[in-house]
């Protein structure tokens, strides 16, 4: 791959059009000669009328996360990446010969088009954040400089999708990059971000590395932060679920590796109600066994002695 990257050449080649077909973006509607609006597919939110593009000019913009910009941006932002590699991975795609990351293929008299297959896989992002592991942000949470590093997690002052968020690298169950999720440092909404092509259900936050901790038992989690603090307390082998939820990818990904699960969701409504559902769907494949937290606890606010004691002894 060719380092140098001609920005101009790049937003004259490739349409805003093309961009959104590829990411099936095909809930817009026509609201002017060449403007379009809908629900924004960056922070997809709930809102019908946040996101407005307009192909003859090549620019977009949300109204409720504030993204905007031209085609390079909008990659930017659904990738979580930032420009230069946004600019990269679309001059890649143009070339010929491109194999590791075939947007385009050859069209008809149309020339070149952008392939709308469905996808559900996350491929690799090829590239990494540069992430500064010691904000304080991250101490404010009880993580330990160890921890951070050893997750990889850290604010990223750039810009693009994960600018000003901590961005928590997420890995496929091979242990291959696939995302970042952008946790915003106030309450700022959506708290956690997420690049608009990723599959969540897909993957299992720390999935290669609980199996690289060889034990039978897995812990699971909801989020990051809930991994992370278990894994201090000396649970290497944690799964987060990003959710409440376990979708069948997940459930697999589970009965495959491990004999014994241990759930150890939020103790709030949502939390014990979705442990009740996911230890049924689990039993027929793994020994299941379940720690109830109290309704104002969670694993992330929990000392490393506290998620000892309540591991000592699962129902
Ligand atoms: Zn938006």
């Amino acid at each position: 791959m060719s380092d140098w990257v001609s920005f101009a050449e790049i937003k004259r080649r490739v349409t805003l059009e093309q961009v959104l077909r590829h990411y099936q973006i095909d809930w817009l509607r026509r609201s002017g000669l060449h403007q379009y609006r809908g629900r924004c597919p960056i922070h997809q939110g709930q809102g019908t009328e946040a996101f407005h593009a307009n192909l003859e000019r090549g620019v977009f913009h949300c109204f409720a996360c504030g993204a905007g910009g031209n085609v390079l941006d909008f990659v930017c932002a659904m990738e979580g990446c930032s420009i230069r590699e946004a600019a990269l991975r679309l001059q890649e795609a143009q070339g010929e010969g491109s194999v590791r990351m075939p947007w385009v293929q050859s069209g008809g008299t149309e020339g070149r088009k952008l392939v709308t297959k469905k996808r559900r896989d996350n491929p690799p992002l090829g590239f990494q954040l540069n992430l500064d592991r010691r904000h304080p942000y991250l101490a404010r949470r009880g993580i330990e400089a160890a921890v951070a590093d050893y997750f990889g997690v850290g604010y990223f002052g750039g810009r693009g999708l994960m600018s000003q968020r901590i961005a928590i690298p997420i890995h496929d169950p091979g242990g291959r990059l696939v995302a970042y999720s952008g946790r915003a440092l106030d309450g700022a909404e959506p708290r956690y971000r997420f690049p608009g092509g990723f599959h969540k259900s897909q993957v299992l936050f720390n999935y290669h590395r609980a199996r690289a901790a060889g034990q039978d038992r897995v812990i699971v989690v909801e989020g990051f932060f809930d991994c992370m603090r278990v894994h201090q307390a000396d649970f290497p082998s944690v799964v987060g679920l990003m959710g409440a939820s376990l979708s069948a990818v997940q459930k697999d990904l589970l009965a495959d590796q491990f004999s014994g699960v241990v759930l150890m969701l939020d103790g709030d409504p949502t939390g014990s109600a979705a442990t009740t559902e996911i230890a049924a769907e689990l039993r027929p494949a793994c020994r299941v066994s379940q720690v109830l937290l109290p309704p104002d606890l969670q694993p992330d606010r929990m000392s490393a002695d506290q998620i000892r004691d309540a591991l000592r002894s699962p129902e």
